[in-house]
């Protein structure tokens, strides 16, 4: 290691049993998050910085020498130019100047080795800083592969601090990575470094120190002429337009068995507590309030997690990169910017992960207008109340032959409906309080690759953990709240008919409110409780009237069909595509935006609008039918 860099300062370890803190910092895409799991394997965590949406990971490493390492995974970037959040984070990390987060003893800065023209320019502002630093030259394998080059020597002589060529992916170049992290650490000395924030000083930096020792690897064939079909102009939305069709469908095929799975479990479980406990308020309250309320949320893991493995394989292997390309020129008509395209993608499964994927976004104003027209997409938390509506007041007859029917057409309509009510709100937005000068739309195009299982598992259970756990607390705090409201005030030990409990109060009491919709008190309830989660509606629906909780028994839809003219039917739908219903989406609107302005703003809006054109709906349709 010492070889590689002649004029280091030593600086001699204060202690024989260490502990230090080390940062990892790189580009996005150069590895680091595979190096970090190689590094901790399953020693590690992750936290969010507080006050920012920014995650990040710790993990622990015990060295032979007794020695313990702290690793910090630091988000990827291409500068500590604090522009967005994430460079700011790991900016503030990097000077110490983040609560909470001990300064590192030292950097390991990860490069890819087969993009060091872009990727070097980093080392000059991370070099700046003073801390020891060993440079990873990553993807070693790849370079090797396509013939590309680089000596490392003459590299590391001229960045003044060790460097090591590497391969995370296939375990190559580790040994060198934990022999730095003993501690012998060093000052870099790198001379004449270029003032951190001037990008063509850092550029011209970063030339002179790969001159002669650096030969980029070329782009292969295939890959050029992937981009060929993937940037055309004609092709590429085609293929665009396909790569969505396919993963929706495959989402929502795929996750059927899935979700079955998930919820025939949740209920056999519910049904053994409810025979093997004694009766008791408290098992009511187990079985009908938190197996219930949670459940009906557990069951949308399987959808989240196979979007996100989707998004992942497209994200891994180079095409996303691509297809926001395509998409830019979309979003631009909206005022939009093609980053916010991933999110929204993703907010046909579900609106959550959809708003969490905004982070994205560098630019605050288009991040924050991603988030308040995500909900208008139309979830699938929507369907169960859309498909028992339609089933129930809408008979089906052929439109275009056996290829569309009335009640697909009508689910259509509604999905578009959703679509519009974005977009329009996403001009209004981009043309008012969040307008801003649209950046251009520089991206890099990562090089294809196979993405890696362990790259795709570590994704799937990162967001796995942070699903149970966010959205599992709220929902089964509102889960328990509704049921203990649906049973009180209790006469002689016995709860009250529906009607006169406090929930029944509730649905009274907003009755006035919503019978210009052509809502009765029952949809009153209904509207409450779907506050929780929409599909709620259908659930709460079933208890009222007293039938066992089927969406597509009969008896639900006739007892519908009693209580709702076509209008208030209309009406309801209509409702359903604009209100904003999921408390878990306003949770997360709220962490996100670091605070109650925007969910209540959007709150607001989503709900007047939702109240005005559901009236409107009312009105038309009771008008002619
Ligand atoms: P991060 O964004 O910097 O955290 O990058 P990741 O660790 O997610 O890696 C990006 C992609 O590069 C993943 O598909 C990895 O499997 C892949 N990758 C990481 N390290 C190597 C490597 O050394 N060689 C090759 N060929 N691929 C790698």
């Amino acid at each position: 290691m010492r070889s590689s860099a002649d004029s280091l300062v030593r600086i001699e370890p204060a202690q024989a049993h260490q502990r230090f803190t080390v940062a990892l910092v790189g580009p996005p895409n150069s590895g680091k998050s595979t190096l970090f799991n190689r590094l901790t394997g399953l020693r590690q965590k992750v936290a969010n910085y507080p006050g920012v949406t920014v995650e990040h990971r710790l993990g622990q490493m015990q060295l032979v020498r007794g020695t313990q390492v702290d690793l910090i995974d630091l988000p990827g970037v291409y500068s500590l130019d604090p522009r967005s959040e994430d460079e700011q984070v790991t900016h503030d990390v990097l000077t110490g100047r983040r609560e909470g987060t001990p300064k590192p003893d030292a950097v390991l800065l990860i490069l890819d080795a087969t993009n060091l023209g872009r990727h070097l320019m980093l080392a000059a502002p991370v070099l700046s800083l003073g801390l020891p630093t060993l440079v990873v030259l990553n993807m070693a394998d790849e370079l090797q592969n396509r013939s590309g080059e680089v000596d490392v020597a003459a590299v590391a002589r001229r960045l003044g601090t060790p460097v090591v060529l590497a391969s995370a992916a296939k375990d190559q170049g580790m040994e060198a990575i934990r022999e730095f992290l003993h501690g012998e650490f060093a000052v870099p000395v790198a001379p004449e470094l270029p003032m951190v924030d001037d990008v063509p000083k850092c550029r011209a930096w970063a030339a002179r120190v790969s001159r002669g020792a650096y030969r980029a690897p070329d782009p292969p064939l295939w890959s050029r002429r992937l981009d060929g079909v993937f940037l055309h102009p004609f092709l590429g939305p085609l293929v665009f337009a396909f790569v969505v069709v396919a993963v929706f469908q495959a989402i929502f095929t795929g996750a059927e068995p899935l979700m079955n799975g998930v919820d025939s479990l949740i209920s056999a479980s519910g049904k053994w507590i409810s025979t093997h406990l004694p009766a008791s308020p408290l098992r009511d309250l187990l079985v009908e309030g938190v197996w219930a309320g949670v459940g009906s949320v557990l069951v949308f893991l399987p959808q989240i997690l196979l979007l996100f493995l989707f998004i992942g394989f497209l994200e891994d292997s180079g095409y996303l990169a691509r297809a926001a390309v395509i998409a830019d020129r979309t979003m631009a008509r909206a005022g939009l910017q093609g980053k916010s395209f991933i999110p929204l993608l993703s907010a046909y499964a579900c609106a959550v992960p959809a708003i969490m994927a905004a982070r994205t976004i560098e630019n605050k104003r288009d991040r924050i207008a991603t988030i308040l027209i995500a909900p208008f997409m139309t979830c699938s938390a929507r369907f169960p109340v859309y498909a028992l509506v339609i089933a129930a007041f809408i008979p089906e007859r052929q439109l275009l032959g056996p290829f569309l029917g009335t009640r697909t057409a009508a689910l259509l309509g509604l999905y578009v409906l959703g679509f519009l009510a974005a977009f329009v709100t996403a001009r209004l937005l981009k043309s008012s309080i969040l307008k801003s000068s649209r950046a251009p739309f520089v991206m890099e195009m990562p090089p294809y690759r196979w993405p890696t299982w362990q790259s795709l598992a570590f994704r799937l259970l990162d967001r796995a953990k942070v699903f149970l756990r966010r959205a599992g607390t709220v929902i089964l705090a509102g889960s328990i709240g509704l049921w203990i409201l649906a049973h009180v005030p209790a006469k002689d030990g016995v709860a009250p008919p529906i009607a006169e409990s406090l929930a029944g109060a509730a649905g009274r009491t907003v009755e006035p409110l919503i019978q210009p919709l052509g809502f009765n008190w029952k949809i009153g309830i209904g509207l409450i409780t779907s506050l929780a989660a929409r599909e709620v509606l259908v659930a709460t629906l079933g208890t009222i009237y007293g039938i066992e909780g089927d969406e597509n028994s009969a008896g639900l839809q006739a007892a519908l069909q009693r209580d709702l003219t076509p209008g208030g039917a209309v009406a309801l739908l209509v409702f359903f595509a604009f209100a904003m219903q999921c408390i878990s989406t306003i949770a997360v609107v709220r962490r996100e935006t670091g605070g109650w302005k925007w969910p209540a703003i959007q709150f607001g809006y989503m709900t007047g609008l939702a109240y005005v054109c559901a009236w409107a709906a009312n009105r038309i349709v009771s008008a002619f039918i």
